[in-house]
């Protein structure tokens, strides 16, 4: 087992990882901002160090800093958490050369997995379903591409193989959009990603978003925890999250769950993944992989009673799997709302002082969180001060006890979206269950 994690990520997940490492019996350090000094999981750590200014380039993705605090730390691995550097090659690679343990996936899986192109090559060689597309890179030839696009018919969206965060794609109607749309999203891909490959693919109008979560050991193991709902989306930034997916069956769950684990073990695939697929009239579409442990992570947590990153611990540790497929039970429902320091309908961020601070309990209610009362939410990182989760033995238990949940919870001195989550839990066709992509802008009137 590790001795030591070293916890290269700030807020909630830095939290989530340091309970996990301590019922582990594994030490922990801190690495922190100027601006974080008094986070939670900071002051809980076995040690910390400060590695630099505010700004995320000067500290979080700061990488010779994030290497020399484990260095001077003794540190046996570092954990990425989500964001920041969890799906940097360049990281994985650089902290293995310098003798520490990635909590994560070989840097080349990260690499053939950060690539939409050679992603996509591999789950299709793997015989995971994807959306009918181009096969691969576009090239400079007119007529070709208009071929290509005829053949998987329009709509289509042109989207950029290095692209993420929602950035980099484009959808085309009809074919005298298609050569501008190439040109305009290949010169955007080469600014924003510094990689101008682009690739076409059929755009589905009417998706809902269904991932799938994994767990592999490198050693040959692979699992899979069944699927995460995450279509209550604002932005291509996911809002509510659920598990199991309304509407998914057992053989459903059976065949796609069995097609990742599949394509895990081709792979050689190592640590926690999800297999992100686009879910239209019945069928599957992958569009990504994400190599690293999710935001809504506990969901699926709950319904399997599997611990997510102490498995990621355990797998760094040169651990086999600790259970196999057959074990893996899907019981009850569990819903997960992202708590933002946001106000509710213009959704400009909300940072500051949380004067007052009562967390929401009870039974099947979690609150992962790191604020609490006299706490400062800095304004240089991500919106997101907790997510409240909450489980029972059918959705509608854990859509009550969502409800009662967010009127439990109090946050004040700052703006949240709790208004909102309020909302959307009040919301008749949330409650009916299956919502596509776009529900919730539409219902908020943003298109
Ligand atoms: P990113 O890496 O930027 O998150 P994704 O490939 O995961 O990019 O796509 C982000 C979102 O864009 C999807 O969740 C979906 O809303 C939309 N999208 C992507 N591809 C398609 C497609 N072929 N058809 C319809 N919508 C798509």
């Amino acid at each position: 087992m590790l001795d030591k994690v070293l916890i290269a990520n700030r807020g909630e997940i830095a939290l989530r990882i340091l309970r996990a490492c301590k019922e582990l019996g594994i030490k922990t350090v801190a690495v922190h901002s100027t601006a974080d000094r008094n986070l939670k999981h900071v002051l809980l750590a076995d040690e910390s160090i400060c590695i630099g200014g505010p700004a995320a380039k000067d500290s979080y993705l700061n990488v010779p800093a994030i290497i020399a605090a484990a260095e001077v730390t003794n540190s046996i691995a570092i954990h990425p958490g989500y964001g920041f550097l969890s799906e940097n090659a360049d990281f994985a690679e650089q902290v293995e050369k310098s003798g520490f343990v990635f909590i994560g996936p070989k840097a080349e899986t990260i690499n053939l997995m950060g690539d939409k192109v050679s992603a996509i090559n591999a789950m299709k060689k793997a015989g995971v379903p994807c959306v009918p597309g181009s096969d691969g890179p576009l090239g400079d030839d007119a007529e070709k591409n208009k071929a290509i696009a005829k053949r998987i018919g329009y709509p289509m969206i042109v989207k950029a193989a290095g692209g993420g965060g929602g950035r980099g794609m484009r959808v085309v109607r009809s074919e005298d959009e298609l050569i501008e749309a190439i040109a305009m999203t290949k010169a955007e891909a080469g600014a924003a990603f510094n990689n101008d490959v682009v690739y076409m693919e059929k755009f589905l109008e009417n998706p809902r978003h269904v991932e799938i979560q994994v767990l592999a050991d490198g050693q040959g193991n692979a699992i899979h925890l069944g699927e995460r709902d995450c279509s209550m989306q604002r932005r291509h930034q996911k809002v509510v999250e659920e598990a199991p997916a309304p509407g998914i069956t057992p053989e459903m769950r059976a065949a796609i769950g069995e097609r990742c684990r599949r394509a895990c073990i081709e792979l050689e695939y190592r640590g926690a993944g999800t297999f992100e697929f686009l879910y239209e009239n019945g069928e599957f579409y992958f569009i990504e992989m994400n190599t690293r442990i999710q935001v809504e992570h506990p969901v699926s947590e709950l319904i399997t009673g599997v611990d997510l990153i102490k498995e990621q611990l355990r797998i760094a540790g040169g651990q086999p799997l600790s259970l196999e497929q057959s074990e893996v039970q899907i019981r009850g429902h569990a819903i997960e709302c992202r708590i933002n320091a946001e106000d509710a309908e213009t959704f400009i961020p909300s940072p500051g002082k949380v004067d007052m601070f009562h967390a929401p309990g009870g039974l099947g209610v979690r609150w992962e969180s790191h604020i609490y009362a006299g706490y400062t939410v800095p304004p240089h990182y991500d919106s997101m001060i907790g997510k409240l989760i909450t489980y029972g033995e059918n959705r509608d238990v854990a859509i009550a006890r969502m409800r009662h949940a967010l009127d439990e919870l109090v946050v004040e001195g700052i703006k949240t979206n709790v208004p909102l989550q309020q909302k959307i839990m009040a919301d008749e066709n949330f409650f009916n269950g299956g919502t596509n992509i776009h529900y919730l802008e539409k219902k908020l009137g943003l298109n």
